[in-house]
């Protein structure tokens, strides 16, 4: 028989990528339409709409600072409204990200502390209480944690963090980074006092990358008021002096047709319902990798299961088999976009996110895709993971 010559893909991509991720239809149509004006009566109707909307999915009464940038914008205005130069913060290690925002505390002229954590097991809370209770001299002003931390598919305790920050009495600000988390995974800013959040609009809200916003605590806005670190761009006094009390230069007045859609979604299906639904579909993931796994197989890169993230899973190759080559079967011949592995795990893990606009058959799509370029390219693995996520899935 004549081989079967490969052509370019058809059919709709399916993207199993943590971010950027599946924008909605309904998103896309929403932001389809003309500029207008952003002082335009209309445009301020939904400007309000999706500002308030943003708060409601952070669970916040506090103030909201929104930034023409990407995530990492929000990081730098996170560190810059609230920090001095030299002063200390301690970055709780999760991975790939959290070494990132550290080494932008360096390169603003703050003192980086590290809380080492075992990438695969995630931070020791005890070692984290005893870190700040031995701080008797109240050196760290702000513990940074990442909530979800893409990269290795782990995800911090935020709620317990917050106790035991309250059990020692520090008092350093509270920066939680929500960027592959938020309208994902279960969040509350108010009730676990979070004194800046930074989020992003590329993964949870279902939009494209662009924007970012940093939720912000009354403490938090006390801190910016003593703040010495230099800033311009995303001075939140100076989005305060604005009629939008945010963003400094023109506003992305398309996206916010997108913003109001995704956040009308997330409350239609109900924000407790969204996070009920991503434990679900990360449940079925990780069991089509536990199978996997068998015949020394791929694994999951996290091996702690109080710590699995619900919105993205990181899997480890078997050794002497390369990622990228299985991420370039899964795309070239099925169509299906999978993440890589960041900075030292590249080549070792692929990724699949399973956040945002997602349901059963598109994930198990990605997941059949997977399997098969898993015995395409001659990948040892268990058979049957996509049987296993489907059994899931049918109860
Ligand atoms: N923090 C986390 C947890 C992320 O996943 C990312 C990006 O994926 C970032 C920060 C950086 O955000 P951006 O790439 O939008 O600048």
């Amino acid at each position: 028989m004549k081989a079967i010559e490969m052509t370019k893909p058809r059919g709709r991509q399916f993207f199993a990528n943590p971010g950027p991720t599946n924008i909605p239809d309904s998103v896309l149509r929403a932001m389809d339409r003309p500029s207008i004006d952003f002082n335009d009566p209309d445009f301020q109707e939904v400007y309000a709409d999706s500002f308030e909307g943003v708060k409601r999915v952070l669970r916040t009464s506090h103030h909201l600072f929104m930034y023409n940038a990407s995530g990492h914008g929000a990081w730098e205005a996170s560190l810059t409204n609230l920090l001095s130069p030299g002063e200390t913060i301690l970055v709780l290690e999760t991975g790939f990200f959290s070494d990132q925002w550290a080494e932008m505390g360096e390169g603003h002229g703050l003192t980086v502390r590290t809380l080492p954590a075992d990438r695969r097991m995630g931070i020791d809370l005890e070692a984290l209480r005893a870190m700040l209770a031995a701080d008797t001299a109240r050196e760290i002003k702000a513990i940074c944690a990442v909530h979800n931390e893409t990269a290795t598919g782990l995800m911090l305790p935020i709620d317990r963090i917050r106790g035991l920050i309250d059990a020692t009495g520090h008092q350093a600000l509270f920066l939680v980074d929500t960027i592959s988390s938020l309208g994902s995974l279960d969040f509350r800013m108010d009730e676990w006092q979070v004194d800046c959040v930074v989020g992003g609009s590329q993964k949870g809200l279902m939009l494209p990358t662009g924007m970012s916003f940093t939720g912000v605590s009354d403490k938090g806005m006390e801190a910016h008021a003593r703040a010495g670190l230099k800033r311009h761009y995303f001075d939140w006094s100076m989005m305060l002096k604005r009629p939008q009390k945010s963003f400094i230069g023109t506003l992305p007045v398309n996206l916010f047709y997108g913003l109001r859609e995704s956040i009308r979604l997330l409350e239609d299906e109900g924000l407790d319902n969204v996070v009920a639904r991503h434990t679900r579909l990360a449940e079925a993931t990780r069991r089509a990798v536990k199978v996997w796994s068998g015949n020394n197989g791929p694994q999951l890169y996290c091996l702690n299961p109080t710590r699995y993230s619900d919105s993205v899973t990181a899997i480890l190759m078997p050794e002497g088999h390369d990622a990228e080559a299985l991420r370039k079967i899964a795309r070239g011949r099925f169509n299906v976009s999978l993440g890589g592995g960041l900075g030292p795990l590249n080549g070792k893990v692929f990724r699949i996110g399973h956040l945002g606009d997602l349901n059963e058959p598109m994930l198990l799509g990605a997941l059949a895709a997977v399997e098969m370029a898993l015995r395409i390219g001659g990948v040892p693995h268990g058979r049957g993971g996509v049987d296993a996520a489907m059994e899931f899935l049918e109860g």
